[in-house]
């Protein structure tokens, strides 16, 4: 039954009679004691559920059972006889491996067996055998080798044949799922606690997944799904169920993205500002350029939110260099001319000071006061902007992370932004907009998703995309070459430098850690200066510089004080120095397509050609398939599209890019298809039917089991 407990203002609360065994914690399951659910809990695992969503990394097909006779070299076959002798010895090269052979017999012949086990100390016998006890019936299921006439087999699966309590085979015989294991959990392990947690709660797993959208998508039913998932009939059975839970895991993510933004929306009425007044006018008249008809048709459409009755939850995509500062510069004019305040959030100091430039520049001649807040400000001025942003003598704050810390408060904040979206996750911008009430929220990120996986990943987010540069941008001219090249690179620089321009040099982050890469960034910058460059202005930039050191070269930068800036990946976003003309990017394979596209968007932001040298041996075909996408197209969504094919859209997804939950699934490059489905699908159900009592309840309540975490936060 039922209970109502569920509140009208928050009806999707779950309620304890839909609490789902599924929940339980995985020691319930038959085979799992306390030891065994902290190694599982290793995997990410502490439900039934976590479990039961463990899916498979592969699977090996063991379905071919023949006669030993009949066995084919190099194929994976299943093999059922009875074990005529085992022996377990040292190895004479290493008396610490032991083997183990044993001899199966049926009617076609005989095959051996053999399995390593490594010891603790050399001459210890292994504890448990890895070998059938002699006389027992088994199948056996591996890749069949044969030498001098003989049939073998290299640590092959074995399993009872007899069939006794345990039933159906798991390890062989069939088609074996193999999962990613941790330490002191093996498959066989995995395998037998998994099927038991289907034998036990198989009957728990109830659809939700609507009928119709079963049977338009051609689904199979979410039980099936999961048993077929981890011990299909076939290989076509496996990936049906796949198919099916993955369109589940993205079906699920985007109504929830739906529903949040729905219920921001209807959370209350939004700051109904008026129509554009005296303080914008001037801030458009004062404009150095004249706006692009795209940057127009995107203000006008925050002006549209804005003045609405319910608050802006706007995403604004525009490829690097589109001038989408100027947009968001807009809005924060509109919401002070309406009493409220400004905030701006971006990832790196460099662009939150660059901002702060920026912002001055075109709102200080209205009078208008622009604070920053930033982390490596120092404690007089971070207690003097904070006191400005309590008080409301900040009308605008801009700033890094620093300001979604506890201590910021506004007085009236009645616009959030957040510029290079992709950098934040959800929650990071949700909690800059909830210090305020119901404030406009406005996203920017400049990178550029195709449209399906826009709705995957910003469903709570109108779009709005500005399709169109600024007038007279030349496009940058992009170069592949060899390291063996670099001394005409350099003397390329020179040239650049000798007419006036000025280069950025990047050297790649060294994955392993940030303090190695700032070492490897600071020699370089020493090497070029000594050797190469002794007679020009070289700069350093790197992110373990404290702010004011990189405010410093900054400036030196944008003042031409500098002629070439050696830096790590820190000035990928953002950064907006227009006389720079060339970017060379060092060990460019090292960078995925969407960075290079990004460190490419520093240059030929002014009326000078840019220059984009990428430096790679580029060995591998996918780094050379980049470098090549590269020099065809400065087309952002282009470049995305080939990201995509190249990468697969699993990348997009999770906490790292955007903030997202995690899903229980990988997505791979093939899942392009099942991604358009479940958003089309998902288009086609209205919010309001997951509410209680309506027909599409329970898929309500599974969204919030799933993603209720998202959900909840109070601002978009
Ligand atoms: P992004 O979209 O990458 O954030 P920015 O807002 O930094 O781009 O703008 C890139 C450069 O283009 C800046 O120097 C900016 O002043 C300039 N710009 C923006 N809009 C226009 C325009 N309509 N006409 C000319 N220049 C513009
Ligand atoms: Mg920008």
């Amino acid at each position: 039954m039922k209970s109502n407990s569920s509140t009208a203002a928050n009806h999707f609360t779950i309620t304890s009679s839909q609490q789902n065994r599924l929940d339980d914690p995985v020691a319930y399951v038959r085979g799992v004691g306390q030891a065994r659910a902290e190694k599982l809990s290793c995997l990410g695992i502490r439900t039934v559920s976590d479990l039961l969503w463990y899916l498979p990394r592969r699977y090996q097909d063991f379905t071919s059972t023949k006669p030993i006779a009949d066995t084919v070299p190099g194929e994976p076959v299943t093999i059922m006889g009875e074990v005529i002798s085992v022996e377990d010895k040292p190895t004479s090269r290493d008396p610490r491996l032991w083997l183990s052979i044993a001899r199966i017999r049926d009617d076609s012949g005989i095959a051996e067996a053999v399995w390593f086990t490594r010891t603790k100390s050399p001459k210890l016998r292994p504890r448990f055998s890895p070998a059938p006890p002699r006389g027992a019936l088994v199948y056996l299921s591996g890749v069949a080798e044969r030498a001098y006439g003989k049939v073998s087999f290299a640590n092959p699966e074995w399993e009872d044949a007899t069939r006794g309590v345990e039933g159906e085979p798991l390890n062989t015989a069939r088609v074996v799922p193999v999962y990613g294991l941790t330490e002191g959990l093996g498959q066989k392990a995995v395998r037998r606690i998994v099927s038991n947690a289907l034998s036990g709660y198989g009957d728990e797993i109830r659809e939700v997944l609507p009928f119709e959208v079963l049977g338009r998508y051609g689904l199979p039913e979410r039980r099936w799904a999961f048993l077929n998932v981890h011990f299909p009939s076939d290989m076509a059975s496996a990936s049906l169920a796949r198919r099916r839970l993955t369109f589940e895991e993205l079906f699920l993510l985007r109504l929830a993205l739906k529903w949040r933004k729905s219920q921001y929306k209807a959370s209350g009425t939004g700051l109904k500002h008026g129509p554009d007044g005296q303080l914008v006018a001037a801030f458009m008249k004062n404009l150095p350029f004249a706006l692009t008809r795209a940057q127009e048709k995107v203000i006008r459409e925050i002006a549209g939110d804005m003045e609405g009755p319910t608050p802006m939850a706007r995403l604004v995509q525009g490829d690097v260099g589109s001038g989408k500062t100027v947009v968001a510069a807009y809005a924060l004019v509109k919401t002070v001319e309406n009493g409220y305040q400004g905030a701006m959030m971006a990832p790196t100091e460099i662009l939150a000071e660059q901002h702060l430039l920026s912002l001055k520049k075109l709102l200080g001649p209205l009078g208008i006061s622009v604070y920053l807040i930033s982390g490596s400000q120092s404690q007089k001025e971070r207690q003097e902007a904070l006191t400005a942003a309590r008080s409301g003598a900040a009308q605008v704050v801009v700033g890094t992370h620093a300001l979604i810390q506890g201590d910021v408060e506004f007085s009236q904040l009645g616009l959030a932004i957040t510029d290079e979206q992709h950098r934040f996750g959800v929650t990071q911008r949700a909690i800059l907009a909830a210090k305020g009430g119901r404030p406009h929220v406005l996203v920017m990120s400049a990178t550029p998703i195709p449209r399906t996986l826009a709705m995957a990943i910003y469903g709570d987010l109108d779009v709005s995309v500005i399709d169109e540069l600024p007038p007279g941008r030349i496009p940058v001219e992009t170069h592949w070459v060899m390291p063996s090249q670099r001394p005409r690179v350099y003397q390329f620089v020179r040239e650049q430098v000798s007419r006036g321009r000025q280069a950025y040099i990047v050297c790649p982050l060294v994955e392993e850690s940030e303090a190695l890469s700032v070492k490897a960034a600071a020699s370089e910058a020493e090497r070029l200066e000594r050797d190469v460059f002794p007679d020009l202005k070289v700069g350093l930039l790197h992110g373990r510089m404290s702010s004011s050191e990189k405010d410093a070269v900054m400036t030196d930068f944008r003042d031409g004080r500098i002629d070439i800036l050696i830096s790590t990946t820190v000035i990928e976003v953002g950064v907006d120095v227009p006389n720079a003309s060339v970017m060379v990017i060092e060990d460019a394979e090292r960078f995925g397509l969407a960075q290079l596209h990004q460190l490419r968007g520093r240059v030929g932001r002014g009326r000078h050609r840019g220059y984009c040298i990428l430096v790679s041996q580029a060995a591998s075909e996918v780094a050379r398939q980049r470098m090549q996408v590269m020099q065809r197209t400065s087309d952002g969504f282009e470049i995305a599209e080939q990201d995509l094919r190249l990468r697969g859209p699993g990348e997009f997804f999770g906490t790292r890019q955007h903030g997202l939950p995690d899903l229980n699934v990988d997505i791979l490059p093939g899942d392009l298809r099942v991604l358009a489905e479940a958003i089309e699908a998902a288009e086609g159900v209205d919010i309001e039917e997951l509410g209680p009592g309506r027909r599409l309840e329970q898929l309500g309540h599974e969204i919030s089991r799933r993603f209720g975490g998202m959900i909840s936060w109070t601002g978009v």
